[in-house]
């Protein structure tokens, strides 16, 4: 018997020591008390005491897989980006989750999926951490927590409340694209194989040559789109809460694993300032008849964790994480992104999450640095500082330096809005939506959902502010919604 078999044979602490029961305390005498010696029992409570991270305060209930993304299509023109050089087959990680609930939560409330990605690539961590919508509800990052806040939970009460969230997006008119989308049928995909992934922000792309693009990603499911009415949906929450998370486990572990198309659209550097939209503003899409979608290539899920807290609780998304060929854009949701991300992490986790399984890169780590709760690799570098003398690392400038300018701000330091481009507005994208993507199935649904949402503790004078709101998106479905939400 092998030494790794034989210890699978009897039960150990956490030390390996052998245990001498898994049944009973050291007590005195069958009937006495329990003795403070008994390491193992204090070891076990202890332990358990401890199971828990605190939960992510957005994103909380979610699971996901690893697999692999091949690239089918040549876009080397556009970026150097070694994940996505042709026939290039990387593995990655994805986490799939609501936003808004919390850990035990339904996974088929109405809310937006998160559709979060990790590709270990040769130089590094790549997390693309999007949606399974293209836009958001907001655009500056100093109004995100104001808005996560409304749709939580009342500090009073401890009930989520619509009234709260309508009062938000109503003062919020930059709100409406989402609200569009979160209340039409996308808003509550079948399952996280049938709904599609988007970068949502749009990002840089650096070629080769120094060329610089900006891009935006659409992972379109190869599963089709489909979704569940909100009866359904409501109906699910009372049987199966973990409805989206057993879906997915299952469908690999029987073999049937999800893929995507990853498509982008590639804007040239130069079009940003004169586009009729504001090609940074995160609540607007860039249609595709302006930049119509180039196929890059395939993701597919095929390995379940073995371990869900350790490959999925731990799992640590940052958007900061880009590799050479991939930059930010002046975004200010992305911005304020790059920070948040991994700060939480190192709240959550602890300051050396990376080294743990779903986070650590599989290329090689020449970091300075050091220290810190939980570190267990030994450091790479032989002098813990830089610049040294004893053969530890230098920055390869002349390699993974960008140029000086590859990107350039200049202007007072002022709180302002993003400058208007010429077919800018808070409702118009939504109000195309409305009248020439849905139909008439749809827009029905969309009314009946929006209706039932306002009915949940809406009155004036938020309801009327609603009213009005949809009537901006378009006239004559905000007319219907009236009609239902207020009759005269
Ligand atoms: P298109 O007709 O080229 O694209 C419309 C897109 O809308 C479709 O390709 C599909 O995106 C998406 N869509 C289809 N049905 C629904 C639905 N029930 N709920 C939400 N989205 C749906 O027109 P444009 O590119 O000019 O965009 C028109 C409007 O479509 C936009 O104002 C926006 O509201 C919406 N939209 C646009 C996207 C874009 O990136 N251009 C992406 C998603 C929505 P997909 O193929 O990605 O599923």
């Amino acid at each position: 018997m092998s030494e790794a078999s034989q210890k699978a044979t009897y039960t150990t602490t956490n030390a390996g020591i052998p245990v001498e029961s898994d049944e009973h305390s050291l007590t005195v005498g069958a009937d006495g008390p329990i003795l403070l010696q008994d390491a193992y029992l204090i070891e076990k409570m202890a332990q358990f005491n401890r199971e828990r991270v605190p939960e992510r305060v957005v994103h909380a209930k979610g699971s996901g897989a690893y697999g692999t993304f091949e690239v089918t299509n040549d876009v080397s023109q556009f970026t150097k980006a070694d994940v996505f050089q042709p026939g290039k087959r990387t593995e990655m990680l994805a986490r799939f989750s609501t936003v808004a609930g919390e850990m035990g939560s339904p996974d088929t409330w109405r809310d937006p999926r998160g559709f979060a990605l990790k590709f270990y690539t040769e130089h590094g961590n790549y997390d693309l951490v999007g949606n399974n919508t293209p836009v958001f509800f907001v655009r500056d990052t100093i109004k995100f927590q104001d808005f996560i806040r409304s749709q939580k939970r009342r500090p009073d009460s401890g009930l989520r409340d619509n009234d709260m969230q309508w009062d938000f997006w109503t003062l919020s008119p930059e709100s409406a694209h989402q609200v569009t989308w979160l209340m039409g049928d996308r808003g509550i995909p079948k399952t996280w194989r049938h709904m599609n992934g988007y970068g949502s922000h749009t990002y840089m792309w650096v070629n080769g040559a120094g060329e610089k693009f900006w891009v935006k990603y659409h992972f379109k499911t190869d599963q089709g789109i489909d979704f569940l009415t909100q009866a359904d949906a409501d109906a699910m929450a009372g049987c199966d809460t973990d409805y989206h998370r057993r879906d997915l486990f299952e469908s690999i572990k029987s073999g049937n694993a999800p893929t995507w198309t990853l498509k982008v659209q590639v804007m040239p550097f130069e079009d940003a300032p004169d586009y009729r939209f504001n090609p940074f503003d995160l609540t607007k899409v860039w249609p595709h008849s302006d930049y119509p979608l180039i196929d890059v290539g395939r993701m597919t899920l095929d390995k379940n964790p073995d371990d869900h807290f350790v490959h999925i609780e731990q799992a640590s998304f940052e958007p900061s994480n880009m590799v050479p060929g991939i930059g930010p854009s002046p975004d200010k949701m992305l911005l304020g992104r790059l920070f948040s991300y991994p700060d939480t992490h190192r709240y959550r986790i602890g300051p050396n999450y990376m080294q743990l399984p779903p986070n650590r890169p599989r290329s090689p780590v020449n970091s300075y640095a050091k220290d810190g709760p939980m570190r267990y690799e030994p450091s790479a570098v032989s002098a813990p500082y830089a610049p040294n003398s004893k053969g530890g690392p230098a920055a390869d400038t002349a390699r993974y330096g960008e140029p000086a300018g590859w990107q350039t701000a200049a202007g007072e330091m002022v709180r302002e809005a993003y400058t208007l481009h010429r077919d800018d507005d808070d409702w118009g994208q939504a109000g195309t939506m409305v009248r020439q993507v849905l139909n008439d199935e749809q827009r029905a649904r969309l009314v009946d959902n929006v209706v039932g949402h306002l009915a949940q503790g809406v009155s004036a004078p938020v309801l009327d502010r609603a009213l009005q709101y949809w009537r901006n998106i378009d006239q004559a479905t905000g007319d219907r919604i009236a009609a239902k939400a207020k009759p005269a």
